[in-house]
Formats: structure tokens, sequence, C-alpha cells
């Protein structure tokens, strides 16, 4: 029996809205579906396959391990785990590590623990000290240390708790009654956070490249001021690197790309390279509130996942692959450029590295969909960050000779796209002067040529 993408209306729950035709195979940044047309991924399964698809040695620690032990539960620790923790630490300002299955698992962690360490460090922080009424004994609501701070357009997954602390409401409409004690501010706006960052926040949680909030980077001085709030309150600062980190900009983590570093940095996404798992980065001083008991998962630090992400890892922080995606980058962006003037669509091309977001111009307000299936016509994967903004996060070993080729399908996506927009292809003629693409004002923003 043929499974069809007609029959997935039929069995799943309507929450995606999945491509019309059904991946089967998949090497390097190329990808065949059922009728074994080819694609060039400049998707990466959402900055997922950091080194492409079925990479050897990826495969080869998965069936390794696969014939070694696949799970033990966390009553046992293993191999693999404890060696992927060990490499984690010697490469990050990190000390302790807590393994979950995704990105929001890792995030809920980060955010719990962030509750439990102001909560037994500050437990008399409330200046009337009275309980804010809560019936349970040994309560810890004499604290009012429990305010987490987050940013408008970030995404930090959807688990309830997760997705609260997101700043997209969209995403938490009918999911009522929510957690309590989550604020959102604007990103980049140091003076609206020197305003509310106080002695009751207990955590800042940040993108420092907000991925499907449309490829916006952080301002250094933001995030700087960000750590230096922190430290002033008392308050834990939480990097979200999901998407940004592992490799993603030429450097392992973001952060040391940002000179600022966290209390808790979370990762998954790319670490796993397709194979879910998740991690709560942390100091020594902070995970003593992980006591034991207070949190788990079944899953988390399962030996097959663990084993592939360490392979993973491995290429990833090797110096040639870091300094591979520089030179893509650079590829990317010149190649964009020129699609650009000839074209007219973009009217911002940002990001760093491998994390690229080009902004539709306003002719194109709200087409980021019709141009990823434009670009599927052509044998392209490309993804959107949010109505607007066009992304790409390849595979972080993409070959200059898959760039090109991809770039050149872009081209053809680009070109039906303006041509099936009448008033955008009068507006900007292709004769016109190009147009000179603005640079963000980041220090992480890919340089136009
Ligand atoms: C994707 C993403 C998440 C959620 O990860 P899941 O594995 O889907 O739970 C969290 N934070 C950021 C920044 C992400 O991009």
């Amino acid at each position: 029996m043929t499974t069809t993408r007609a029959d997935f209306d039929q069995v799943m729950v309507p929450n995606y809205a999945p491509a019309g035709f059904i991946p089967v195979r998949g090497h390097g940044s190329r990808v065949w579906d059922q009728a074994g047309r080819e694609y060039v991924d400049f998707a990466g399964g959402i900055a997922v396959s950091a080194v492409g698809h079925t990479h050897p040695k990826v495969v080869a620690a998965l069936k390794d391990q696969a014939d070694k032990l696949w799970h033990v539960a966390n009553v046992m620790t293993n191999e693999p785990a404890i060696r992927l923790a060990q490499k984690l630490v010697a490469h990050t300002f990190a000390e302790r590590v807590f393994f979950a299955n995704s990105g929001a698992e890792a995030n809920e962690a980060a955010l719990k623990l962030a509750r439990k360490y102001a909560s037994d460090n500050f437990p008399h922080n409330r200046k009337d000290n009275k309980c804010l009424g809560c019936t349970m004994a040994g309560c810890h609501c004499l604290t009012d240390k429990f305010e987490i701070i987050a940013f408008d357009n970030s995404f930090h997954g959807r688990t309830l708790f997760t997705v609260s602390v997101g700043g997209q409401q969209k995403y938490t409409q009918g999911f009522g009654p929510l957690p309590q004690g989550i604020r959102h501010l604007p990103f980049n706006d140091i003076a609206a956070a020197e305003a509310a960052i106080s002695d009751k926040t207990c955590a800042v949680i940040v993108e420092p490249i907000q991925g499907e909030g449309g490829v916006t980077a952080a301002k250094r001085e933001f995030l700087q001021r960000l750590r230096e709030l922190c430290d002033k309150h008392s308050a834990l600062l939480i990097f979200d690197e999901v998407q940004c980190g592992v490799g993603r900009t030429g450097e392992l983590f973001a952060y040391t790309k940002f000179g600022v570093t966290p209390d808790i940095l979370s990762s998954a996404k790319g670490l796993g390279g397709g194979f879910p798992i998740g991690a709560m980065l942390t100091t020594d001083k902070i995970a003593k509130s992980f006591g034991v008991g207070s949190h788990g998962s079944t899953y988390g630090g399962n030996p097959l996942a663990c084993a592939v992400a360490e392979a993973v890892l491995d290429i990833v922080a090797a110096p040639e692959t870091l300094a591979g995606v520089v030179k893509s980058n650079q590829l990317f962006v010149d190649a964009l450029n020129v699609l650009n003037a000839k074209h007219q669509v973009f009217r911002q091309i940002r990001g760093d590295g491998l994390l690229i977001g080009c902004e539709l111009e306003a002719a194109y307000e709200g087409r980021g969909k019709d141009l990823v299936k434009a670009a599927e016509v052509e044998g392209l994967l490309l993804l959107i960050a949010g109505p607007n903004v066009m992304r790409l996060a390849p595979s972080l070993l993409i070959t200059p000779e898959d760039i090109q080729e991809g770039m050149s399908r872009f081209g053809a996506a680009v070109a039906k796209f303006v041509a099936a927009t009448p008033a955008a292809a009068e507006a900007a003629p292709p004769a016109a002067p190009p147009a000179p693409v603005p640079q963000a004002a980041s220090t992480a923003v890919a340089k136009a040529a």
C-alpha cells in the first residue's frame, strides 16, 4: 500500500499544513521525494540538519549505538550521555548539563530552574513577608522573585510554559489560563529593559538571534545591558540558542560572538542533526537547585540521542566547519544581492552565518509562503520566518556547488513570483538601478556585497 500526501489529511491532527510532496530520502544538502524528484535543501529541517542528511559519521554513530544499548532511563546513567556532557562543558562556559528531547523541554528546564533557584536563594524576598495565599506545606510564596522577562516576537517552544514565555500572542490564544509571572518587553530596547528588570525578576530569557520571529539579531549593547541588569538584580540570564547555536553563526555557540555569557543556555535543533535531543547548560552553582527528584525526563539523555549528538558536535566544533559557515554566508549573501539587484524583492538581507533572513519588499507583504511554494516547484526547499521573511538555514556543510545550484533555482522561483505580482513588477521594473541592501545596525548582520 502506497502512502500519499492525501492520507495525511485523513489521519493526522490538522495542526500542520505540510508540502504537497513526501520526502523519502536525503543526502548532504539534497532531498528526494516519492516521485524521485530532487530538491536542494536550504531549509535544513528548520535549522536542524546541521551536518546535512545521512552524514556517514553520524549514521555510523547511530548504527554503532543501535547495536549496543538504546535505553536505560535515568535510574542509570550511560556512556554517550556523559561523553556528550563532557564535550559541551569543555566547549562552553557551562559546568553542568541537563538533557531533554527538544528545544521546548530544554527551555522548560531552564525556566523551572530559574524559578527554583530564586526560591532557594531568595526565599524571603517579599518586603511584606506575606505568603501570596497558596496552601502548600513549606510554600515558597514568601518570595516575589518569580518574574520572567521575555521579548516580543521571541519563540521558546510550545509547552504551555514556554509558549507563554514566547512573545507571539497568536500562539497562546485559546490555551488559557496561562502560567503567571511573565512579562514581555520590546526586543533590543535597552530603556524598556532598564525600566522593567527589578529585584522581582528571577530570569531574563532571550534569543541572541530571533529565529522564528524573523531572523533578527540582538544588538551587542542590548545583551551586554541585560547581563549588567541581571547581575545588579540577581536575576539569571538565559540564552535560548536552540536555533542560533551549534555552529549556525560560525561560532559553536552565538554567545561568544556577542561577548556576553549567560547563566543558562538552551540548545536543541542542530545539536542532534535530526535526532531529537535538547540540552540545558548552566553553572555548578545554579545547577544545585535541581537536586535529586526536582526535575526529570524519561528519554532525556538517552544513549542513542547522545551518541548521535556527540558525532554531530565533533563535526560542527571542528575549526574547518565553523570557518566554512562564514565562507558559505558570503556566497549566499553575494548571490542573494545579485538576485535582489535583478528583482528587488527584498528590502533587507540579514542574519548571520547560515541563519539568513530576507525580508520581502512592501509590494510582496505577507507572501512568503507563496515564494516557498514557487521555490518547491523549482526544486528548492526554503523556509519563512513570519509572513514577510524568507529564511535560509541549510546544512553547515553545504557545498559551494549546492549553494550555486540552489540559488539558481531560487532565482527562477523569484522571477516567476515577481511576474505573478503585476503591481510589483510595474513598481520595480528590472531596468531600475539595483536598490542597495540596507544593513541592520548590528554586529551580527551579514555583510552586504
Ligand atoms: C525551535 C525553537 C524552540 C523549540 O524547539 P522544539 O524542539 O520545537 O521544542 C525553542 N526556541 C527556539 C529559539 C527555537 O527556534
